[in-house]
């Protein structure tokens, strides 16, 4: 018996790179329907709303990599300002980091609070931002790709930044950036062994994270082991670029994502 699934995308200016068309084509093949209701917080509107959440992301910045942020800190105004720019677009989410789990809850409220109709089984809300996210390891915190759940959260910053990139790439880096050189001939010299912030592949990669968020929903599994299914969890670039850009899915996954169609 399939289950009757609907996704609903939301964007939190990811990537300019990102097209919304290829994820929900990809989600469309698996006969996933998925509907794109543009930018997050225009959708949420109400501005007693965009302010307490604009509160809460700003409390959920990680400030020390080392330290779980179990309670909020106090509120900042001027943090809570800054948020409320960037919610807007107009100040680049770049160079901050926050905690996945925060984020997701208050959006979770939010999200269940404008459309209370449309929350548990049956919907999964997805939202592609640009901000950086991390969870906490039990040792330190680890940006993230994706955060799968309600909703769901994919991040574009989070695909350039969490998989490693070769390890003699950092080796080099450090040699460079030691004696002051330019790591700019660096890049180029890596150029196609890992995503940028640019990238075109970003739309094709981010579409088998979408599906993983659709097999977290159905199956309550986070990661498939195989290590050629574009559901395997990439701790590499290199990882990234062979299975969720040019890899498929295996059987076992196919068959979970085919109950929801
Ligand atoms: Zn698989």
């Amino acid at each position: 018996m399939g289950r009757s699934l609907t996704v609903f995308i939301y964007t939190d200016f990811p990537s300019e790179s990102l097209d919304i068309d290829v994820i929900t084509e990809r989600l469309d093949r698996f006969g996933i329907s998925a509907k794109s209701r543009g930018d997050l917080f225009e959708f949420l509107g109400n501005s007693d709303i965009r302010f307490h959440i604009a509160d809460i992301l700003a409390r959920s910045r990680i400030t020390d990599i080392e330290n779980p942020l179990d309670v909020l800190p106090a509120d900042n105004e001027a943090q809570a300002d800054s948020e409320l720019r960037k919610m807007s677009g107009l100040e680049s989410v770049r160079g901050e980091f926050y905690d996945g789990l925060w984020m997701q809850r208050i959006l979770h409220g939010a999200l269940s609070g404008r459309n209370p109709g449309e929350t548990g089984r049956g919907y999964i809300h997805m939202i592609f931002t640009g901000r950086l996210f991390g969870t906490y390891d039990g040792r330190r915190y680890h940006a993230r790709v994706i955060l799968a759940g309600s909703p769901a959260l994919i991040s574009t910053s989070g695909l350039v930044e969490a998989p490693a990139k070769p390890r003699e790439y950092y080796f080099i880096k450090g040699g460079l950036v030691r004696s002051g050189q330019d790591v700019s001939e660096l890049d180029i010299m890596y150029k196609g062994r890992y995503v940028e912030y640019d990238d075109p592949k970003i739309s094709p990669i981010l579409s088998s994270y979408a599906l993983q968020a659709v097999y977290y929903e159905l199956t309550g599994g986070e990661f498939c082991g195989d290590t050629g299914c574009c559901l395997y969890n990439s701790h590499w670039q290199v990882e990234v670029l062979k299975v969720q850009y040019e890899g498929g899915i295996c059987e076992k996954c196919l068959e979970a994502l085919r109950e929801a169609g």
